[in-house]
């Protein structure tokens, strides 16, 4: 009955590759009924102006599998994109962020704030996607000009002539768009004039080292000038210090970083607010 049992089973000599396979089939299997169970959740993480005053939050994907620990969207999110999980997991954020604007009109302290969305190039690239948003949209009944979708180089570097009119079919909706990541992919100038984009957001790779390491101050002062000429608000994330952020002081519209505040609960957003 073992003999049986083993017949069919392809095996890897190496036992760490083995595992591998088995935990990453494993994480599939849970990933497929995290929805169902309600094993997501969207933080929110805000967004500050040079005053330090909020104009925003990005939501932030968590999951927490039942008797686990969370898992972070660094590991999932790349499955997810690879087995198309991403599409409903994508669309569920979305109708959860709308959803929360909704919520945040009738709060005076918040009804002015925007919410940003990573999608990701799955996502983007699907035929429906323009569609997906509206809907959204639409059943929220949420004012369109306050959700933000945010792209990676990556997103925007295939196929730039549907990219540009799909952006542009959300642009005429009011949604507006944000780079992500900025700095780190391979978009040209010429490329990015293009874009119907509104903001980028420097990478956090370069706020990290950017009162110590003169090359990366040298990118973060060509990333703003840059963006200041083509007339794009500029984010920067993964601001932990003071000294960073006296270093981009007056330079960009606003950062983000957990100097400020983590992302968070959405309970816990009162503490935000007042
Ligand atoms: P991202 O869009 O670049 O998001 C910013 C990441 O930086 C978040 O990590 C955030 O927690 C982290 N961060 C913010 N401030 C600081 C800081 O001061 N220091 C440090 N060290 N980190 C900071 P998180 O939440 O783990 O998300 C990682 C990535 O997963 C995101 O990077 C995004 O690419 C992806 N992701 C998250 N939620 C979603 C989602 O709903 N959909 C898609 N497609 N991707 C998502
Ligand atoms: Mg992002
Ligand atoms: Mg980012
Ligand atoms: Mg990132």
């Amino acid at each position: 009955q073992a003999k049986d049992a083993g017949r069919n089973l392809v095996r890897f000599f190496n036992p760490a590759m083995q595992a591998a396979i088995d935990t990453r089939m494993a994480m599939e299997a849970a990933l497929r009924q995290a929805l169902e169970r309600d094993e997501f959740h969207v933080y929110y993480q805000p967004q500050v102006d040079q005053r330090e005053r909020v104009i925003g939050a990005e939501a932030l994907l968590r999951w927490r599998p039942q008797g686990n620990e969370a898992i972070s969207p660094l590991e999932f999110i790349p499955l997810a994109e690879e087995t198309g999980l991403i599409l409903p997991i994508g669309k569920w954020v979305l109708d959860v962020a709308c959803a929360q604007l909704k919520a945040w009109e009738s709060d005076p302290r918040a009804a002015h704030l925007k919410i940003a969305v990573n999608v990701s190039a799955r996502q983007f690239h699907e035929p429906d996607f323009v569609a997906t948003v509206q809907d959204s949209l639409a059943r929220s009944g949420v004012d369109p000009t306050r959700l933000q979708l945010e792209l990676t180089e990556s997103v925007v570097l295939e196929k730039i002539e549907t990219v540009v009119s799909r952006m542009e079919e959300l642009n005429a909706l009011g949604v507006s768009f944000c780079l992500d990541d900025f700095g780190t992919g391979y978009s040209s100038l010429s490329y990015l004039k293009r874009l119907p984009l509104d903001q980028v957001k420097i990478d956090q790779s370069f706020v990290r080292d950017v009162v110590d390491d003169s090359n990366d101050a040298a990118i973060v002062q060509a990333i703003m000038a840059m963006s200041r000429s083509l007339g794009l608000n500029v984010i920067a994330e993964g601001v932990e210090t003071h000294a960073q952020r006296d270093f981009l002081a007056g330079k960009c519209l606003g950062y983000q970083g957990f100097l400020f505040c983590e992302p968070i609960p959405i309970e816990q957003w009162e503490r935000v607010l007042k």
